[in-house]
């Protein structure tokens, strides 16, 4: 069997996805876009937590590839494992069907096999269950004595005491039955695949909402760069899978939907776009303007959380805020001054942070948020600590005010951000330029990411690059804020 014709779980899942990516994966690989730092922290997390759960199952030999490249290696170490009764094996691969698998432990128990998958992750998706299903089938083919097929998550339920307790933080779900019911779609698909190696021709395929379902696929770039800037799948106010239907109609763009089709928050916002016009409702923008009370604040937070809980007290993806950004103005004139909070210490930030947003808060009477319910739910997890502060944090509630409601509600709406409500869309379509482009992160999801990296930096000068790179993108959060509020204050003037 050669390498061209076999297929790791990767590649089967991307010919499931579309087997135009599977033909572009197999044969042209250089094609595929640049991995981005966010997917790349993710894959590091779910080693970490992978190498965690192999403590479930002690005293295992890991039969991991030196490269990836060197995969027959490891079947071969597997194989004699087995043969030398071995009761743990991590990273176990197997062979069948042209289908090459690596299980993330093998354990044996009283001559039967037990099957465990490791995901990083609170629950199980539709997709975990398809990694399950092609596993379960090569593993059952090549280990006639299997018992069973877990996956084993992380329990949302799980509280971090003085010792990390790995038996509990740990959920263990068998998936075999579902597993079982998908065998003749793995079939069908393992033949798709192969059908497509063989004949070795380019496959034809649209696109469509299979692009980004279950991921975006790795060769949207390649796939999608002839395509007009108006096709309807990039208009992130209609959802994909009702782009599929007028796609499939032969609405192909916009501006070929018909007015009837459309109703609602997407008919304003479509007719915006065709017509190349802000939306700007100056009474509700008017109403909107009246409740801010200066001085005023632009707040925003990030999150740090970890898939395996570092505090005393906190649960696997607790999501603790680390940093925050206020600009704050005195009165309608004032210049913003930049202030914020950063927890340096790797601890719980907790009652320092409440006691910094409590003092600033204090000097305001508005506070202005990007999304609050977001922001509300990470202070309500704090305060869950520290009852002490529910009473003073409760009654600093009622000076937030969402900035985000004049997006969402269409009081104001700018046509080049087709129907996205993100606030770094909004602000490049209003200005016409980016503020986040220059920086070192870019994402709430990187910043988060960066910050556990910024806690196990053990180099001072990298550590202070981190913590300032990560101040520059929540400061860069309430610029934006502030620089959309004056520009939406002008215009109703
Ligand atoms: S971008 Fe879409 S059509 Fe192109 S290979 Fe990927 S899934 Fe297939």
């Amino acid at each position: 069997m050669s390498d061209k014709h076999l297929l790791s779980k990767t590649s089967f899942l991307k010919s499931v996805q579309c087997t135009k990516a599977f033909f572009l994966y197999k044969n042209h690989y250089n094609l595929k876009d640049p991995l981005p730092k966010e997917k790349q922290a993710v894959f590091n997390r779910g080693h970490q937590v992978g190498l965690l759960a192999q403590s479930l199952f002690p005293d295992g030999i890991d039969v991991s590839p030196t490269h990836v490249s060197k995969f027959n290696d490891s079947v071969k170490r597997t194989k004699e494992l087995i043969e030398q009764g071995q009761k743990v094996i991590y990273e176990a691969a197997f062979v069948y069907d042209d289908v090459l698998i690596a299980l993330d432990i093998l354990v044996n128990e009283g001559g039967k096999w037990y099957a465990y998958e490791v995901k990083s992750s609170l629950k199980i998706s539709a997709a975990y269950v398809m990694d399950a299903a092609l596993q379960y089938y090569v593993l059952a083919n090549c280990l006639p004595n299997l018992e069973d097929f877990y996956l084993v998550t992380m329990n949302a339920n799980y509280v971090l005491q003085d010792e990390l307790d790995v038996q509990a933080l740990f959920k263990i779900k068998s998936v075999k039955t579902d597993a079982e019911k998908n065998t003749e779609f793995i079939k069908y698909h393992i033949q798709l695949a192969k059908n497509v190696i063989d004949k070795n021709v380019l496959p034809k395929v649209d696109i469509g909402e299979k692009c980004f379902t279950p991921y975006q696929c790795d060769f949207y770039g390649t796939c999608w760069k002839h395509e007009p800037t108006n096709n309807i799948f990039e208009f992130s106010g209609i959802s994909k899978k009702q782009a599929q239907i007028w796609f499939e109609k032969g609405f192909k763009t916009v501006y070929y939907i018909p007015e009837e089709e459309l109703s609602g928050n997407t008919k304003l916002m479509v007719q915006a776009y065709k017509n190349h016009t802000e939306i700007i409702d100056k009474p509700a923008l008017q109403q909107f303007f009246k409740k801010i009370k200066y001085p005023v604040a632009f707040f925003d937070a990030e999150m740090y959380a970890p898939a395996i809980p570092q505090y005393k007290g906190t649960s696997p993806f607790e999501a603790m805020p680390f940093l925050f950004s206020w600009h704050s103005m005195a009165n309608e004139k004032a210049i913003p001054q930049h202030n914020y909070f950063y927890q340096e210490e790797n601890k719980y930030a907790g009652k320092a942070l409440l006691d910094y947003l409590i003092a600033e808060a204090e000097k305001v009477n508005t506070i202005l948020v990007f999304d609050t319910a977001q922001e509300l739910k990470a202070l309500s997890g704090v305060v869950k600590h520290f009852p002490e502060y529910k009473k003073t944090i409760d009654k600093l509630k009622n000076k937030f005010v969402d900035f985000s409601d004049v997006f969402t509600k269409l009081w104001y709406y700018h046509p080049q951000t087709k129907g996205s409500m993100s606030l770094k869309k909004i602000y490049e379509s209003v200005f016409g330029k980016s503020i986040f482009d220059d920086l070192a992160i870019k994402s709430g999801l990187l910043a988060s990411y960066k910050y556990d990296d910024y806690l196990k930096e053990t180099d001072l000068f990298k550590k202070d690059e981190l913590k300032n790179n990560l101040i520059d993108y929540c400061k860069t959060d309430t610029q934006a804020m502030y620089d959309l509020f004056v520009y939406l204050s002008m215009s109703i003037s």
